[in-house]
């Protein structure tokens, strides 16, 4: 059985091995780390858990604007609910338009960057490696020629801005294993 000593000199160790890990494996450790230790769950807390009055979303425009009306400005409230009240929720989401997680007490209307299509390679810039079998499909020829990959959505290469901008959507918790979920299916 190793003592206290042998585990605190793995730490370099570990600390180097969650480099290596892909994301949903790092995820499963945290999620055993806060079932099985107070302190693991303390620390998880302080970074996942803000105040659900400074998560940012899209501001809901009322359906009876007039056409036209919609270049207004959208008039931001503030709430103002004395403090420590407020039911917790994650800080971090991920976004279901650009797939990266953002924080939601930083989200706004340029926040979110995405294309609505996958990039795809530019057939005639290479048509001869293709001719002779070359995958040109791969991350290495993405950059080393990034202005030879389009999206389709827009015509833009990699180096363009994204096409759409807007606010990060986090999914709704009901949706979590599937992007687009239909209420018709019957568990
Ligand atoms: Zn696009
Ligand atoms: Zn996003």
């Amino acid at each position: 059985m190793p003592s206290p000593d042998e585990q605190a000199d793995n730490l370099p160790l570990l600390l180097h091995a969650t480099h290596d890990e892909p994301i949903y494996r790092l995820e499963a450790i945290l999620h055993d780390i806060i079932k099985h230790s107070p302190e693991g769950r303390k620390i998880a807390s302080e970074w996942l858990l803000g105040a659900k009055s400074e998560a940012k979303y899209k501001p809901v425009v009322p359906s009876s604007t007039t056409p036209g009306a919609s270049a207004l400005p959208i008039k931001h409230e503030s709430i103002s609910e004395p403090k420590g009240k407020e039911p917790i929720s994650p800080r971090i989401e991920n976004c279901i338009y650009c797939l990266e997680d953002f924080d939601v007490t930083q989200n706004s209307e340029t926040s979110c960057r995405y294309h609505v299509e996958h990039d795809i390679v530019d057939a005639e810039f290479f048509q001869e490696e293709i001719a002779a079998g070359i995958d040109v499909d791969n991350d290495d020829h993405r950059l080393a020629w990034p202005d030879k990959f389009y999206y389709p959505c827009c015509g833009r290469d990699l180096i363009d801005e994204q096409c759409q901008i807007g606010w990060h959507k986090a999914a709704d918790p009901g949706d979590r294993p599937r992007k687009r979920f239909t209420r018709t299916e019957v568990i």
